[in-house]
């Protein structure tokens, strides 16, 4: 006879067999979320991860814009609502030529789980479009952007749906955005977050990611009397996430050996400091390079292209880049050289096979959903902030992130401790950020 799980992930592939991303990521929450309903009475024959699974409403749109030869150009735009019982959708927008269906609905799932778990109140959602901004001129990007929110904007609102950044998505993006919503609108509104600092933005919002997942790692670290002090860090990916990662995992006095981009990945034995994470940041924020660069400035580290950093002896791997760039071989080989402690700062960066490997290890291991929500958490500040129209400071900003990151590492510690006193981030992250949901779900009855 069939499993109440297998039941479950049977009906959801029905609906949605031609979207893989979003089955693992259904998949993974249901394996640790189903036998919690059956547990528990309240939960139990109402459907309500069914209902989850569902999103409450998908748009998606023509975006026609002109490049710098006159050529006019068509690409798809996308917004997923997912779920909003406990708040407006929430969630980024992501620009890159691999978006379809399937990623938008994985990131809006986790999404939802995510927020919830900040204990702020924002619903889930996720957006983007297929467009690739690497090789664009500013102008053209300003003509995309501009041409996107002239249809987003009907869809959104600060009380209704708050985009953010994502891959592909940073602060020049969201200067364009905004300045087209607020034109059509006829308002200055909080309607995205991630804004500049001198139209609205949160001091800290940048960093929010990857310190997250630094904080998140500590707090994990802690539980063994542990630190990152003297630890060789790997880290993914050189965008936003991994940068700030990198920048706390040296504050912390960890030493960072690798960062990557989709080309390869650079290996510095010497470590990245302070003066070379300055280096790389203006070359990818200013410049928009490729990580090989750091060579020519840098001509001690080595760049291996191709590859992922995994197969660098570490003590802790931070992946900040994409979904699924750590598979279950990556996840041997980083067991086999000692790897302690995994966070992730992307969105689903290890694939299945590789968190059976770590949970098998009984190694620290955080999912995204739990150890980069410090992104979106610092989002809800910046709501806050706007609604308040008051600006924090940098400290008081950052003292509330590590509140927040201290506080989801707590509700993943109540309800992913089994009896031997290890703690799976999986199962807790799933169950307490179901229960919030479920909870607000169950009491705004059937709609
Ligand atoms: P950025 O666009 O700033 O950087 C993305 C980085 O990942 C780049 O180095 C990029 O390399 C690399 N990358 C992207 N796609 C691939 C791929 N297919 N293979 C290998 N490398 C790849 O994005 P962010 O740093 O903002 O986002 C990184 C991850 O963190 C994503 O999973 C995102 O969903 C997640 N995240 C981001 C948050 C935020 O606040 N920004 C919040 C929570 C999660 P290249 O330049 O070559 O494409």
């Amino acid at each position: 006879m069939k499993s109440n799980i297998e039941s479950f992930l049977d009906l959801v592939k029905e609906r949605n067999g031609h979207e893989p991303e979003f089955l693992q990521a259904v998949e993974e929450v249901a394996e640790t979320v189903i036998p919690y309903i059956i547990e528990n009475d309240i939960y139990y024959g109402k459907n309500i991860l069914l209902r989850m699974v569902e999103p409450e409403r998908v748009v998606t749109f023509r975006v026609c814009w002109v490049d710098d030869k006159g050529e006019i150009r068509v690409n798809r735009g996308y917004r997923i609502q997912m779920n909003s019982a406990i708040g407006p959708y929430k969630g980024g927008l992501r620009f890159h030529p691999t978006v379809n269906m399937s990623i938008l609905k994985f990131l809006a799932f986790e999404q939802v789980f995510k927020n919830s778990l900040t204990t702020l109140p924002m619903g889930g959602g996720k957006g983007g479009s297929d467009f690739d901004p690497k090789g664009k001129s500013d102008n053209e990007i300003m003509r995309f952007c501009h041409s996107f929110m002239s249809e987003l904007f009907r869809h959104i609102g600060h009380n209704t749906d708050v985009p953010a950044g994502d891959i592909g998505v940073g602060a020049r993006e969201i200067g364009f955005l905004f300045g087209m919503y607020k034109k059509i609108s006829n308002g200055f509104t909080g309607v995205l977050t991630g804004k500049g600092m001198s139209w609205g933005g949160s001091l800290i919002r940048p960093e929010a990611t990857g310190y997250g997942t630094v904080y998140f790692a500590e707090k994990m670290l802690e539980t063994k009397e542990d630190s990152f002090k003297g630890k060789d860090v790997v880290i993914s990916g050189s965008g936003n996430v991994a940068q700030y990662a990198a920048e706390k995992t040296i504050q912390l006095g960890g030493k960072v050996l690798t960062l990557s981009d989709s080309s390869g990945y650079i290996y510095d034995e010497d470590g990245i400091d302070t003066e070379k994470l300055a280096f790389v940041m203006e070359l990818k924020n200013e410049r928009r390079g490729r990580i090989s660069e750091y060579l020519e400035t840098y001509p001690n580290a080595k760049f291996v292209k191709g590859r992922t950093p995994w197969e660098v002896k570490c003590d802790i791997a931070l992946p900040c880049a994409t979904q699924n760039e750590l598979n279950e071989d990556d996840a041997n080989t980083l067991l086999s050289n000692g790897c302690i402690c995994v966070s992730e700062g992307a969105n689903m960066p290890s694939t299945k096979g590789a968190i059976t490997a770590f949970h098998k290890a009984k190694i620290l291991f955080a999912p995204g959903k739990a150890s980069n929500a410090g992104g979106v958490a610092t989002s809800g500040l910046e709501m806050t902030q706007n609604s308040l129209r008051f600006n924090w400071t940098r400290e008081e900003v950052d003292l509330k992130l590590k509140e927040i990151m201290s506080n989801i590492h707590d509700s993943c510690t109540e309800y992913g401790k089994d009896e031997n006193g290890y703690i799976d981030y999986v199962k807790g992250a799933n169950i307490a950020g179901f229960v919030k949901v479920a909870d607000a779900m169950l009491a705004q009855g059937i709609v």
